[in-house]
């Protein structure tokens, strides 16, 4: 998905997300476990403010696990509570649930003190930025039986929630926010996890970051994938290498550096160098 964030449609993404906190009890906040802080909203303390906050640490099955272990200690010393899931498989999904409920406790308890005998369903609402995973997780949630409350002729669009069992509601349509573009290494990262698209950054920047990060964080990986003896210091010479040994040449036999820069983003975006994590502590 490709959305222009002119300043006007941030505004917009923001009133739009805090008109929807106030029909909630809890935000999932749902982030790229490889890049947790590069692909969390800027703003998101500010919009998200007093409500309660689950993270969500998605796509987990890609990122280096001991270093998204790393990430949840980190975001726990803030007193945020990280899990890290993989909608696509499910993997630590139903943790959410019990990691909800236990939240929202106090809330509830307080509720009942007040003579409410049936605690209602808790009502969440996923935020995160395009890409991250938001629709995949809200299908992952809503399994086989999506069941949308607000279906009848004359209720509002606008309102529609998913339950999931009988302890918690979704609202059907996520929070969509920007990513931190100001820094120039947050875009690298995003495009690098092909979280933005490729013509919006130039592809050989961004390869080249990629290459510099993993000769700097997995070199073995890189040294393996490529069939090299060792890594050069050289970038270019490093995209030679790699670029004789994959085929990738232009006419003339002289190594197309396009063609190298995407064959090594396809190959880290399709794990052929293992979980990568770009965010480090
Ligand atoms: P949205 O824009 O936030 O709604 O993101 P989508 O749900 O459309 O997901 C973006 C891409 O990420 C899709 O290709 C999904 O299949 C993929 N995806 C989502 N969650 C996961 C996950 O946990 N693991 C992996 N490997 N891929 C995922």
């Amino acid at each position: 998905m490709t959305i222009q964030w002119f300043p006007g449609h941030m505004a917009k993404a923001k009133r739009e997300v805090t008109e929807k906190l106030k029909l909630i009890d809890i935000v999932f906040e749902l982030v790229d476990a490889r890049i947790p802080m590069s692909s969390r909203n800027p703003l998101i303390d500010e919009i998200v403010a007093n409500k309660p906050r689950i993270m969500l640490l998605n796509k987990a099955d890609m990122a280096d696990p001991d270093v998204t272990k790393q990430w949840i200690d980190f975001f726990a010393a803030q007193q945020i509570e990280a899990i890290a899931i993989d909608s696509q498989s499910g993997t630590g999904v139903k943790q959410i649930v019990t990691v909800a409920k236990e939240k929202l406790r106090p809330k509830f308890e307080k509720m009942m003190a007040k003579g409410i005998k049936r605690p209602r369903a808790m009502r969440a609402l996923i935020v995160g930025i395009p890409n991250v995973g938001k629709s995949t997780l809200i299908n992952r949630l809503a399994g086989k039986h999506i069941a949308k409350t607000g279906d009848t002729p004359g209720v509002t669009k606008a309102q529609q929630w998913i339950k999931v069992g009988k302890e918690l509601e979704l609202l059907d349509t996520p929070g969509i926010l920007w990513p931190k573009f100001e820094d120039e290494e947050v875009g690298l990262k995003l495009a690098t996890t092909g979280a933005i698209k490729d013509t919006i950054l130039n592809l050989q920047d961004v390869a080249v970051y990629a290459l510099r990060f993993l000769a700097a964080h997995y070199p073995d990986r890189l040294k393996e994938r490529y069939a090299l003896s060792d890594i050069p210091e050289d970038i270019v010479v490093l995209f030679d290498e790699i670029g004789k040994r994959r085929g990738c040449l232009a006419a003339g036999g002289v190594v197309d550096y396009d063609k190298v820069s995407e064959l090594v983003l396809r190959d880290i975006r399709t794990e052929k160098l293992g979980r990568l994590s770009f965010d480090r502590l």
